[in-house]
């Protein structure tokens, strides 16, 4: 079988070529004219922190200064080519941006021999993140589970935009790793488990940073940075920057694609995963910087490493004897750019290692090369600092709305026993639970500032859940307590218990509980867990007032799934809304009024059991209901909600699936249609989801895979013909050879509750 299989690529991988990058004229020019130190000072990237007055007082209210002597020391001396982050790590506005930016290219261009602009970048992750005023999206996980294309280009156009107004022109996003593990404390910036989906998103994602040409020259533009390449999200121990054991087939099936398509959809840069792969760190893998990235996939962009991690191939990882040798290794496995030269002592071996033979000439004029293309494409020769005075729209109400529209649409209906939701306006209720009434939660972690502690200064305007639910229902309607509250002790945010008699009590006098549950904000390692289960705190809380007899309904505002099982049965409704930004609020409160009706989908399997993770894409034997006759016991792997799942406050019927053959030959395209009726009385928004199922493979196959999807909008009554075109690429897998391949036979399309097959002959 695997002998007749149509091959793609075959023979790919062995004849990968070393890629000849672009030769603009004017940076070959450049490129002759500089010095060794120039060069190696280009891959330098340091961080704002340093060259800020008072930048020990880490979130200071001091207005920011830069440290003239520090500049003057990275620019000048040391001519570095790039810089990073917010000064003192929090949200800055525009006229402070304008300052800090105009201060460093200032001295860049009139003051260094070639006058070479900075490179500027930053983490604008569910929008520009580190500028007060700024437009916020949901996070990643969210903007996934609106499945809406459409919204996630938009939420693109308008933070290029707002960064653009911010003088940044370089945005460390998409993050393009797979989110299939939730105690990895990333999962939320992911876009989710399944390939195809985050292949989809990163791709509008990357349109919308770079627009549809990737004329990054646009004054609108950004360039994007698809991190973390490759295989950063399925630690084995689940915590963030531990090792990862995933084999080449696995990389390829599940880990490279996104970014293939993303590099396809022309991204200008790529920062490395700070973690271990096979016991190999990625920041020193030539197989997977320059064999498979740039040569293979013929990648002429930026290769940027994360924080510290040169410094890291020795200080954790020892693969490097000294600080020295892990340059040498960082760069020749493929690295152009280092993110934090630890005290510019990178800068000083790389020179040395030039020198001494150890580092070829060629790789140091790649690696400027690609870092001066990149600045010249963003157009910074001509213009090295945008006005905020030219962005008018900067966080104006059109861009709100876009942003409120995309929290709509990624919150998530779970349950609605006995159509409980929507809820009629002339109720009173009593909202309850630690994530009630904080913006920061809502908000998620890269917000105003890295662990998101700052949102509750800066985002006073916008409304918490319980401000929003005020709104609706009028201030008497609606009783809180919070019954656990989220307090910074000292340094770090704790849980802390509250008065749950009062809760108890408050119910007495309302008709319904609001229980807003879940996580506070965190990112990267803060963000690890000894425990997916949601908190004891919070599970008391919940057992307690579902002990009243009063209907509750859960709000989940968490960055990945948290172990609920025991409260899920005992619930009315549960509304996912994941990190839903500053719209979060209203959003929750209209789709629980019904001024909007709920349409997003579940991105991700979401698990009932700690020790029972498992992914929609498994193989058969990993999900089995019943151990073939033999006993009778529960399912190993009983899952909460599946992915794609979602309720409305309208049904949908599926009918009439039908293939345009029962033979898909290569060359061929299949057309797929199917109808879908909006069989209920309310307007409604629906993911219709294809998925196929390859029957038999020479390697287990997984149970179904993704492979395309539309959100449609129908009246009441109407129906939609839904048609979908699939080619025998879409059917591959990675084989034991590596090779991407689709072999004959047959094969199921599910969508909705109907199923069809069809065979592929060659
Ligand atoms: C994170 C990256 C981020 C970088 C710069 C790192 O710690 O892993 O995602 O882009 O910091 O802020």
């Amino acid at each position: 079988m695997v002998l007749l299989a149509f091959i793609f690529g075959e023979g790919k991988m062995a004849k990968a070529q070393k890629k000849e990058i672009e030769k603009i004229p004017e940076v070959e020019a450049l490129l002759k004219k500089m010095t060794l130190e120039e060069k190696v000072g280009q891959m330098a990237q340091v961080t704002i922190d340093v060259l800020t007055v008072g930048n020990s007082v880490y979130h200071t209210a001091e207005p920011v200064k830069l440290d003239r002597d520090m500049l003057h020391k990275a620019i000048v001396d040391y001519k570095i080519g790039s810089v990073l982050n917010t000064p003192n790590g929090k949200a800055r506005t525009l006229e402070e941006w304008n300052y800090i930016i105009s201060s460093i290219q200032e001295m860049a261009v009139n003051e260094t021999r070639l006058g070479i602009p900075i490179l500027y970048g930053v983490d604008a992750i569910h929008g520009t993140t580190y500028t007060a005023g700024a437009t916020f999206f949901p996070q990643q996980i969210g903007m996934a589970a609106t499945w809406n294309r459409e919204l996630v280009r938009k939420a693109g156009e308008i933070t290029a935009y707002e960064t653009r107004a911010s003088a940044i022109p370089w945005n460390f996003s998409p993050v393009l790793d797979m989110g299939r593990d939730p105690r990895w404390p990333r999962m939320w910036e992911t876009f989710g488990e399944d390939v195809y989906l985050t292949s989809q998103l990163g791709i509008e994602l990357v349109k919308g940073y770079e627009g549809d040409n990737n004329d990054v020259s646009n004054p609108y533009h950004v360039a994007a940075c698809l991190k973390h390449y490759l295989g950063y999200g399925t630690p084995v121990s689940g915590k963030d920057r531990t090792p990862a054991l995933i084999p080449d087939i696995e990389l390829r099936e599940r880990h490279l694609p996104p970014f293939k398509a993303a590099i396809e959809a022309g991204a200008h840069s790529v920062m490395v995963n700070s973690g271990i792969i096979n016991g190999v760190p990625v920041h020193a893998s030539y197989k997977i910087l320059t064999e498979i990235l740039k040569n293979e996939l013929g990648f002429e962009g930026v290769v940027v490493t994360d924080w510290k991690d040169i410094e890291n191939l020795h200080e954790r990882d020892r693969v490097a004897h000294t600080q020295k040798e892990a340059v040498k290794l960082a760069i020749n496995a493929g690295i152009d750019m280092s993110m934090i030269p630890y005290n510019f002592k990178f800068c000083d071996y790389l020179i040395e290692l030039v020198n001494e033979g150890e580092v070829p000439m060629s790789r140091i004029d790649d690696a400027v090369r690609r870092i001066l293309n990149m600045k010249y494409k963003l157009g910074l020769f001509d213009t090295p600092v945008t006005n905020y005075k030219d962005y008018p729209k900067f966080g104006s109400k059109e861009f709100e709305d876009v942003a409120r529209q995309c929290a709509s649409e990624s919150i998530t209906l779970l349950k609605n026993e006995d159509d409980i939701l929507p809820l009629s306006k002339d109720v009173k209720i009593l909202v309850t639970g630690p994530n009630a009434n904080s913006m920061r939660p809502l908000n998620g972690g890269w917000t105003y500032s890295w662990q998101g502690d700052k949102v509750d200064q800066f985002a006073g305007r916008y409304y918490t859940i319980l401000e929003a639910l005020r709104e609706k229902l009028g201030a008497e309607n609606v009783v809180y307590v919070p019954g656990v509250e989220y307090k910074m002790d000292g340094k770090y945010w704790e849980e802390i218990p509250g008065d749950i008699d009062a809760v108890v009590k408050a119910a007495e006098n309302v008709d319904f509980i609001l229980l807003a549950l879940g996580e506070n904000s965190y990112t990267e390692k803060p963000g690890d867990l000894h425990d997916l289960s949601l908190s004891e705190n919070q599970l008391e809380l919940a057992q307690k007032v579902i002990e009243t007899g009063k209907p509750v309904i859960v709000v989940l505002n968490e960055g990945r799934p948290r172990i609920i099982r025991d409260i899920v049965p005992k619930v009315k409704g549960i509304l996912q809304a994941y990190l839903p930004g500053n719209f979060g609020g209203l959003a929750i409160a209209d789709v629980i009024f019904g001024d909007v009706n709920p349409s997003g989908k579940l991105p991700y399997t979401y698990p009932m059991y700690v020790n029972t993770l498992v992914t929609y894409d498994h193989k058969p034997s990993e999900h089995q209901a019943r151990m073939a006759g033999m006993y009778d016991y529960e399912s190993d792997f009983a899952i909460q909600f599946p992915f794609g799942f979602g309720l409305s406050y309208t049904t949908f019927q599926y009918s009439d699936l039908t293939l345009s053959s029962k033979q898909l030959k290569s060359n061929q395209t299949l057309t797929v249609s199917v109808k879908v009726t909006n069989t209920g009385d309310r307007p409604g928004k629906e993911v219709v989801q294809l998925f196929t199922s390859d029957r038999y493979a020479s390697i287990t196959p997984d149970v179904k895979r993704l492979r395309r999807f539309n959100k449609i909008f129908l009246q009441p009554g109407e129906t939609k013909t839904v048609s979908f075109s699939l080619t025998p690429n879409d059917l591959a897998f990675i084989n034991d050879k590596l090779q991407t391949v689709t072999e004959p036979g047959e094969f199921e399309v599910l969508v909705g509750d109907l199923k069809a097959t069809f065979e592929y002959v060659e």
